[in-house]
Formats: structure tokens, C-alpha cells, sequence
């Protein structure tokens, strides 16, 4: 394997190596949602890249075990269940079912383990027995358990290894009990908070009082749950290098689980925010949009899915309505070609082109560069297209090519459409078209069909009924 990454953790690009190279298996952990309202396409962005590298890896022939948490206690949580009145799993479980469900709209695999962080309390209060048990925790006189730098500096390990911190300003004891903290207020973050007033029947029993978890401590105890207490790759936005993936450091590895010389992680992958039409996402400046919200406007989950995997992942992205547009013509001339080849290939069987997909690898495997994966795809489908008008394609060539697009497509993940996709309001106008036949109202089934030609949709009456193709 040749694939290359750039870890956070060493700064540097390296050679993917798996801590296990003759197992051939590689454990993989994303930092998975709050679910507390419907994602972002932010949100959606970090996820279909934890998708891609999950699929490029599995291209590539090593086997994966992907697991993603959900954050289903926390802050922002507990304040919504507060104001609503509901219970904790009422008010999360409708989120968490329509992050499914968008991830499968997205074009995702489903991640092979998804462990909910209220199911894991039991391992959440071992390994914070643990960090006290060694002297990195201690009970402050609330009841709630915070995790101590300065302890953790004196055994020898570096709090500070995915960002640079500045310690000058570090006043040792001082605490910090929010999970969300910025590098300017290091200071003692919270293993277990005390149950307050405000949490309502949001608490756990624990050795230190009633209370519950903190953000972080539930990926260090669910990740190596999972996957044990050293593991390939762990992935997330970049805003989550610090303070969440730098504590998830402090904890696991203060835990002195690992065997000697080995590392919680061995490749910190993080992905760069999306903008929306140049600007950070605010429902204020009214370009913060849900999935949800682009399925309204009429485009389809594999057309946002192909425009997130247009860009670098390390690059920070300006999503836009015109790149959606971009995205649709794009995948419509590819489904074109697609089409033309199995036409041309008929029920010819080949190896798939070892020419494309080299190119395709030899892309991928620099730190995953897609740009460079799409530039060799749609040279391809311009030669082929020459080679398709001037009637020179043979059964074989045409399987073979058919045959090594197949397989790209297990990592891009975008299918195939035999027919451009019309949206929402447009099939909604075929169909009354087809009420107004049926009542035989054919001015007015006429005007309608002028309507659909006007916004760029022909109607065909085949045998098997109307069919909407673009103009
Ligand atoms: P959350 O549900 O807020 O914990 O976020 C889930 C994931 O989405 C995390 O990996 C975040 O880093 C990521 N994320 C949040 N906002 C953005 C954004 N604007 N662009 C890309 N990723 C984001
Ligand atoms: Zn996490």
C-alpha cells in the first residue's frame, strides 16, 4: 500500500502503516454527533470524509472496523431536554434516527459499531477510577472529577501534542468544568460533573455522588471499548483537535492501558470546516443549512455527497448553490457515458482498465487527493465519449472501462442514474399533468407541459407511462 496521510499528531505526511500490518485490519474511530438537532452540512462534510477514507481503505484490501459515537448527554442536550420537558431518550432518539437516515441519504456506510454514550457508563466511571487510581484525578469538593495536567505532566507525558500550547499562563489547579474551552483557558477539564439543580433526572450513581459524564472522557472510554487502548486512526472536524481530541489523549493515555512504546493513536486525521457562500454558517446571516434543507430545494443526497468530495479534505471549502448546480451537470455527464459504455458492453464481462484506475490510485493515495481522483475520471469520460461518437469502442474495451468505474465507485460512493433526476417540484408538476389528462383536461395538461419545457424538463409517453427527460 502507498496510500500517505497527513497526521496532526506528527505534522507531517506519513505512510499509512496499520499498527498491525499482517492482520490486515484497521480500527477506526469518528467522532460522531450530538444529537440535539438535525446536522449541518458541516457536520456532513467531516462525516462523508470519515466515509471515504473507510472506503478508500477497504479499496485498498485491509479490512476496517469503523466506529462513531453519539454524544447523546450533554451540555447543549441537557438545557433542550430542560426547556421541552421530555425525557433524555425521547428528545435524542428523533435526532439520532435522522442522522441515519442521512447519513444513508448521503450515499454513507453505516459505521460498524455506534455506541451511544449513556450505554457506557459503566466504562466511562472504570476509566476515570483508573486516572484517579494512578493520581491524574482528583474530587473536587463538589463531588465532580477533574482531570489534572500538572499530575499528568509529572508522569512524563505531554499534554499539548496535537496543538501548540503556551503553559506561561497555565495556573496549576485551576479548573475548567464547560467541555468546550479554548486554548487560552488551559487549565483542569471535567471527568465527571456533579449532579446540579438544572440537570433535572439527567444524572448517573457514581463513586463520587450522583452526576454524569463530560464530553470527553466518553470518546477515550468508548473508543478503546471498541477498538482497545491503541488504534489506527481516530478522525474528526479540526475544531475538535483541541480541547477534545488533546484530552481523549491525556485520558487514554494516562491510563497507561497501552503496551509499552505504543501510542492511544497512531494517525490524527482532521478535516477543515465548510463555508456557505463564503461565510462561516449562521442561521443570522440565513446560509446555515441542514441536509434537510437541500433535499428541500430539490437536490438530491448523492449531488451534495459528489460536491463534498470535490475538495481536499484538509482544505477549507465554500459550499455554494452554484457548486450544487456544478455537481448536477457533472454527474449527469457521467451518468451519460455510463450509459452509452453498458449500451455498448451489452452482456460482455472484463477485467476492470488497469490504466484508470492506477491513475485513480496514484491520486488517492496523496493524502487522499480527490481533485487529482476527479481529473483523471473525467479525462476518461471525455475519451471515452470521443471514442463512443466516433463508434470505435469495442464490447471489451467498454466492459473493461464499466468494469474499473465500478470500482472507483465503491470509494466514491455516487451510484449510478440511468435518468437525470427530477426534483420535487417538478415531478410534482408531471403529476398533476397526469390528473389533468385523466380528467380529460387537456388544455390544461397541455399548459402544463409547456410549464415543465419552460423550466427545462421534456415529458416522453412510453409504454411503461411518462417519463420526465431534460430538455
Ligand atoms: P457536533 O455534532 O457539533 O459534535 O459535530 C460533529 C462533527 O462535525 C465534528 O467532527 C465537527 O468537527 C464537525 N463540524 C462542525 N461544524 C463543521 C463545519 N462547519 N465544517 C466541517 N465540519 C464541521
Ligand atoms: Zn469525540
Amino acid at each position: 500500500m502507498a496510500l500517505q496521510f497527513y497526521n496532526t499528531l506528527t505534522r507531517s505526511i506519513e505512510p499509512f502503516v496499520p499498527l498491525d500490518p499482517s492482520a490486515n485490519r484497521v480500527g477506526m474511530y469518528c467522532c460522531g454527533p450530538t444529537v440535539y438537532d438535525f446536522g449541518h452540512i458541516g457536520n456532513f462534510r467531516t462525516f462523508v470524509f470519515s466515509d471515504l477514507i473507510r472506503r478508500y481503505l477497504e479499496f485498498c484490501g485491509v479490512s476496517v472496523n469503523h466506529v462513531m459515537n453519539v454524544t447523546d448527554v450533554e451540555d447543549k442536550i441537557i438545557s433542550r431536554v430542560r426547556e421541552k420537558q421530555i425525557s433524555l431518550r425521547d428528545y435524542v432518539s428523533q435526532y439520532e434516527n435522522a442522522f441515519l437516515e442521512d447519513l444513508k441519504t448521503l450515499g454513507c456506510l453505516q459505521p460498524h459499531s455506534l455506541p451511544r454514550a449513556t450505554e457506557h457508563i459503566p466504562e466511562i466511571i472504570k476509566l476515570i477510577e483508573q486516572l484517579v487510581a494512578r493520581g491524574i484525578a482528583y474530587r473536587a469538593p463538589d463531588g465532580s472529577v477533574y482531570f489534572s495536567i500538572e499530575k499528568y505532566q509529572g508522569c512524563g507525558c505531554r499534554y499539548g501534542q496535537l496543538v501548540n500550547l503556551n503553559f506561561d499562563q497555565m495556573r496549576p489547579g485551576e479548573r475548567v468544568a464547560s467541555d468546550e474551552y479554548s486554548k487560552e483557558s488551559i487549565a483542569d477539564f471535567a471527568l465527571w460533573k456533579a449532579r446540579v439543580p438544572g440537570d433535572g433526572s439527567v444524572f448517573w450513581s457514581s463513586p463520587w455522588g450522583e452526576g454524569r459524564p463530560g464530553w470527553h472522557i466518553e470518546c477515550s472510554a468508548m473508543s478503546m471499548r471498541y477498538l482497545g487502548p491503541s488504534f489506527d486512526i481516530h478522525l474528526g472536524g479540526e475544531d475538535l483537535a483541541f480541547p477534545h481530541h488533546e484530552d481523549e489523549i491525556a485520558q487514554s493515555e494516562g491510563s497507561g492501558l497501552q503496551p509499552a512504546g505504543q501510542r492511544f493513536v497512531k494517525y490524527w486525521l482532521h478535516g477543515a470546516h465548510l463555508l456557505v457562500e463564503g461565510k462561516k454558517m449562521s442561521k443570522t446571516l440565513g446560509n446555515f443549512f441542514t441536509l434537510r434543507d437541500l433535499l428541500q430545494m430539490g437536490f438530491s443526497g448523492r449531488e451534495v455527497r459528489r460536491l463534498l468530495l470535490t475538495s481536499h479534505y484538509r482544505e477549507t471549502f465554500n459550499f455554494t448553490r452554484d457548486g450544487l448546480e456544478e455537481s448536477r451537470a457533472a454527474l449527469g455527464r457521467l451518468d451519460e457515458c455510463i450509459l452509452k459504455l453498458q449500451e455498448s458492453a451489452g452482456k460482455t464481462q472484463a477485467e476492470p482498465d488497469p490504466g484508470l484506475l492506477t491513475q485513480f490510485t496514484q491520486a488517492m493515495d496523496e493524502d487522499l487527493n480527490v481533485s487529482g481522483a476527479w481529473g483523471v475520471i473525467f479525462e476518461w469520460v471525455r475519451e471515452t465519449n470521443k471514442l463512443l461518437a466516433s463508434g470505435q469502442i469495442t464490447a471489451a474495451k467498454a466492459a473493461a472501462g464499466l468494469a474499473a468505474w465500478s470500482r472507483i465507485d465503491s470509494v466514491f460512493g455516487l451510484g449510478f442514474k440511468a435518468e437525470a433526476e427530477a426534483p420535487p417540484e417538478i415531478q410534482q408538476l408531471l403529476e398533476e399533468r397526469l390528473a389533468a389528462r385523466k380528467a380529460k383536461d387537456f388544455k390544461r395538461a397541455d399548459a402544463l407541459r409547456d410549464e415543465l419545457k419552460v423550466k427545462g424538463w421534456v415529458i416522453e409517453d412510453t409504454p411503461k407511462g411518462a417519463r420526465l427527460k431534460r430538455v
